[in-house]
């Protein structure tokens, strides 16, 4: 199972937010699209950085409520890690379980194409242990499911 599986699944389609708009603002984007972390990114496809719900979290309970002023960029991870489609799944999971996220950006030729969540990757676990499931009991007994 490659990354572009996941992504011919669920689609390309990525939400951003501008390093210079508020935590406030963050907050409202990740409400709205139901989502716990956003790409940073100036135009929408080079990634400048990752914010998470975490991000936020941390930072209100070190500095208080001015975090909700303050731009995104001050709270934001840039050392961010990602993979390409061709990626397998094994190396995002392990990726997400050594580094401790659970978002992975993918990006191609420098431009964003997708993000992977931890989410997603469940999701396609369980789907290809059912499929698994279905095929030997297929086999042990001679029936379709
Ligand atoms: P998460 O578990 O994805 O909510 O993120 C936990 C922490 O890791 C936060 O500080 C994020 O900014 C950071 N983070 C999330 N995804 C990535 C990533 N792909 N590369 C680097 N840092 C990340």
């Amino acid at each position: 199972m490659r990354i572009s599986d996941i992504l011919r699944v669920k689609g390309e389609r990525v939400v951003t937010v501008s390093p210079e708009a508020d935590v406030t603002e963050l907050l409202a984007v990740l409400a709205e699209h139901k989502i716990g972390a956003v790409i940073v990114s100036r135009d929408g496809d080079r990634v400048d950085g990752i914010v998470s719900e975490r991000d936020i979290v941390r930072a209100l309970a070190a500095r208080g409520a001015a975090v909700l002023t303050e731009p995104v960029a001050t709270i934001h991870t840039t050392d961010v890690r990602s993979v390409t489609r061709d990626a397998v799944l094994d190396e995002v999971e392990r990726l997400m379980t050594e580094r401790r996220f659970r978002h992975v950006p993918v990006i191609e030729d420098g431009s964003l194409r997708g993000v992977v969540s931890i989410g997603d990757v469940v999701k396609f676990r369980i789907d290809e242990l059912e499929h698994e499931r279905s095929s030997l009991e297929e086999y042990i007994t001679g029936e379709r499911a």
